[in-house]
């Protein structure tokens, strides 16, 4: 026999296409040819694979040898297919009967002593394998965990190729994957250490109701990064469809925790200014990296100090935050990863971080007005809540010596609020009020009364806020009115968003 195949998964985005791995041994000069769109680190396994194949005590077939990958149309990145590399060219050379591989996925990249190592995105590679209709996987020991989680699919685990050749060959033991109990969830911060502030806290209970942005402007020691820290302690539990996407992005990522346990909170990221732009939007060579704003699907994405951040880097988020997804061009395409997130920005009032009016802050109204218009295009454009917090008073750590309120009552409100919104919006396609067209708040049936967007219209003619700030308002109205349980904005909804809107009396309408 002279031909074989084997079962893998390429990976383009977050999403696992089913790859035949075809190997055929001619005659001619020993050779190993790669074809199917290989990238740079497929040709590396061509090294990988001879050394493995040897190390492992294997006979090298010293023949042509044609690899290919098909469908030969989809971009193959990394290292996954080098255990089916080596099982199709062995079962090619006749040294190997491959029936026992029948309908069986082999993912898994190979070190030149024959060792299996870990690659990223198993856990996608495996459902996309169960979605095609395979049942049986093998993959390296260090993945078997996160493969594992994925339910109607057998998953066994090699450490080493010579493992899976006894096993093919013999009916040698596969291994388990590791049945210890997965870690449980890391604690959330809990918004009962947040002392005082009424108004910050006030505003991501909002938030989290509504799914809007928020933008926190304040000194330092205002209690901003402990704030967003808390968000998403009131955000409801991901359900299992977002659990798996979720963990996709960070199995594709390596990020997945350790012994094999769903994302099941809504992640937290927090990327420093001085971050790359592959760091925060995804990128990097062969499979590409999700970025933070990927690892924070369906959860917060944090920038503080955020006027700090190089205009490029705030530049490409505003097409994730538009389109709730990434788009990275790569040789041979592009690749897509989710990107939906509940984005909070934080500032410092000025460039030097003194507190205002401290007699140290030197910096001019311009410089101050410079600083926060780095935000204003790209980001404040999107931002529904925008407060001005200060300082925590020493008043305020001793009234509230008890804590605040803790963050489970509070997500209960949340959950309350969101299933209210879902409803009124379920017909059309929205599911948050952060979600919701303005010009749809200002039409019947979701109009308000005159007298009840008084307020508004009168800050509108004296040219104090926008039409687009008109919207932004009406929104956190409706955001306002679910928490509260009432079926519409009363006047004093309208009257408390505006406060989330310009806190502080410092606007940013853009
Ligand atoms: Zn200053």
């Amino acid at each position: 026999m002279s031909y074989a195949k084997v079962l893998s998964v390429g990976l383009v985005g977050v999403t696992g296409h089913l790859v035949e791995v075809e190997a055929d041994l001619s005659a001619g000069l020993p050779a190993v040819v790669m074809s199917g769109l290989p990238d740079t680190a497929l040709n590396e396994a061509r090294d990988r694979v001879r050394a493995a194949v040897v190390n492992s005590g294997e006979r090298w077939p010293n023949r042509r040898i044609t690899v290919n990958l098909l469908p030969a149309t989809l971009p193959k990145h990394g290292s996954a297919f080098d255990m089916g590399i080596a099982a199709a060219l062995l079962g090619a050379a006749g040294e190997l009967p491959l029936a026992a591989l029948d309908g069986v996925v082999i993912l898994g990249e190979l070190g030149l002593d024959g060792s299996v190592r870990p690659v990223r995105g198993v856990l996608p590679m495996v459902v996309a394998a169960l979605r095609a209709g395979i049942h049986r996987a093998v993959v390296p020991l260090a993945n078997a965990a996160e493969a594992a989680v994925v339910p109607g699919i057998t998953v066994k685990a090699v450490e080493t190729l010579h493992r899976l050749v006894a096993y093919v060959r013999s009916g040698g033991a596969l291994l388990d994957p590791p049945s210890d109990h997965p870690p449980p969830e890391p604690l959330m911060l809990d918004l009962a250490d947040v002392a005082g502030q009424a108004l910050g806290r006030r505003a991501i209970e909002v938030a989290a109701a509504g799914g809007h942005h928020v933008a926190m402007f304040g000194p330092p020691g205002a209690g901003k990064t402990m704030l967003a820290e808390r968000l998403p302690s009131l955000l409801p539990p991901l359900d299992d469809e977002a659990a798996l996407e979720v963990s996709a992005l960070h199995s594709v990522a390596g990020l997945l925790p350790e012994g094999g346990r769903l994302v099941r909170r809504p992640p937290f990221q927090a990327p420093h200014h001085s971050a790359t732009l592959a760091a925060l939007v995804g990128g990097g060579s062969g499979l590409a990296r999700p970025g933070a704003v990927s690892l924070a699907h369906r959860g917060v994405l944090f920038l503080d100090e955020a006027p700090e951040f190089a205009t490029r880097a705030l530049e490409a988020l505003r097409q994730p935050l538009e389109s709730g997804r990434v788009l990275l061009s790569r040789t041979g395409g592009t690749t897509e990863y989710p990107a939906r997130v509940q984005l909070v920005v934080a500032a410092n009032p000025c460039p030097c971080a003194k507190p205002q009016g401290d007699a140290h802050c030197e910096c001019t109204p311009l410089a101050r007005r410079r600083y926060l218009g780095r935000l204003s295009g790209p980001l404040l454009d999107r931002i529904d809540v925008q407060i001005e917090l200060m300082p925590v008073t020493a008043a305020d750590l001793f009234v509230t010596t008890s804590g605040g309120e803790p963050s489970a009552d509070v997500a209960e409100r949340v959950a309350k609020a969101r299933a209210a919104a879902f409803a009124r919006w379920s017909a059309e396609r929205w599911r948050v009020n952060a979600e919701v067209p303005g010009p749809r708040l200002r039409q019947p049936p979701w109009r308000l009364p005159l007298r009840d967007t008084q307020p508004l219209r009168r800050r509108l003619d004296s040219g104090s806020l926008s039409a687009r700030g008109f919207d932004r308002v009406l929104r956190l109205s409706w955001s306002i009115a679910d928490l509260d349980g009432r079926d519409r904005p009363t006047v004093d909804d309208v009257e408390e968003a505006l406060a989330l809107r310009t806190g502080g009396g410092r606007r940013f309408d853009g």
